[in-house]
């Protein structure tokens, strides 16, 4: 965690910063793939404008729904459990899109590494917690630092634009009387269930 007032502050690192909790690695690797996706894209999604293919549920993730409007709830961010750091924005309006592969690597002295075996260890002493909070800082303050071309690999989308978020009527779950969205419901005795009275 660092500190927002340091000298890596600035607003989208602030917006993204209020909405995630705190300033980490993670984070301002979703801002930079943010930034850059919405200079090839276009400004911000107030609606479904831009849809993000996001390949990790990492810090990073809360920092590009900060920024691009692309979020969850708008159903504009789509999660594929890949493990990777990609990113894959589209604009919907005009079909353009980018897919951002983060690839970063930073030289750690020997000594640092050092803490971070320690850290990891489990070793909570004084001096473990200053030097990762400083590791962290260093990283942070390097990966905003950093042109696009050392931090990603930029190129057009390995995928067709996904279909727009649809709205669904509701059903009825017959054991527990709540509404469930249509294609989400089950069938038990031919009625309607939900999944978790399904799994029940
Ligand atoms: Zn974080
Ligand atoms: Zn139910």
């Amino acid at each position: 965690m660092t500190d927002v007032s340091s000298p890596t502050h600035n607003d989208d690192l602030q917006k993204a910063a209020a909405f995630h909790g705190h300033v980490c690695p993670g984070l301002v690797f979703g801002l930079r793939a943010a930034r850059a996706a919405l200079e090839e894209l276009g400004p911000r999604a107030l609606d479904e404008e831009l849809v993000a293919i996001v390949e990790n549920d990492s810090c990073a993730v809360d920092a590009i729904q900060a920024l691009t409007g692309c979020t969850f709830g708008k159903g504009n961010l789509i999660f594929r459990d890949y493990g990777k750091q990609v990113y894959t924005f589209f604009n919907r309006t005009t079909g353009n899109s980018v897919r951002i592969a983060i690839e970063f690597k930073k030289s750690e002295s020997p000594e640092d590494s050092g803490m971070w075996e320690r850290y990891k260890k489990g070793d909570r002493s004084p001096e473990v917690i200053e030097a990762v909070a400083r590791i962290k800082a260093e990283k942070v303050r390097a990966i905003l630092e950093s042109p696009d071309d050392l931090i990603m690999r930029k190129s057009e989308a390995l995928e067709t634009l996904p279909n727009a978020a649809r709205i669904y009527p509701s059903a009825r779950c017959s054991a527990c009387g709540e509404a469930v969205m249509e294609p989400r419901a089950r069938i038990r005795d031919g009625l309607p269930v939900c999944i978790p009275c399904s799994t029940r």
